[in-house]
């Protein structure tokens, strides 16, 4: 029982490390852009409502568009599309 915990443990361990090593390579790749990495990589979306629709955005959604650097999440495929279409129309709602 106790052997099974640490083995996830480890596993959990293991991912952690193998995601630091991955933005470790990337900023040294690229001047300045490790900070921008950073601030993507920690919610993964800036919103937390969908500009089309304004429901609720999972932090994790697979929904997800890139508007001038940031990563903008969506509610669902369909809103995605929508903003992809009319980025500017539907931006303004990022705001709020
Ligand atoms: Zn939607």
């Amino acid at each position: 029982m106790r052997n099974r915990i640490l083995v996830i443990s480890a596993l959990i361990g293991a991912g952690i490390l193998v995601s630091a090593l991955a933005y470790a390579g990337c900023s040294s790749c690229g001047a300045g852009g490790g900070a921008k990495a950073a601030q993507s990589a920690e919610k993964g979306v800036i919103n937390t409502a969908c500009p089309v629709l304004g429901e609720p955005v999972a932090a994790d959604t697979k929904y997800t568009a890139d508007y001038k650097g940031k990563t903008v999440g969506f509610c669902c495929e369909s809103c995605k599309s929508k903003f992809e279409a009319e980025p500017e129309k539907y931006s303004a709602n990022l705001n709020k």
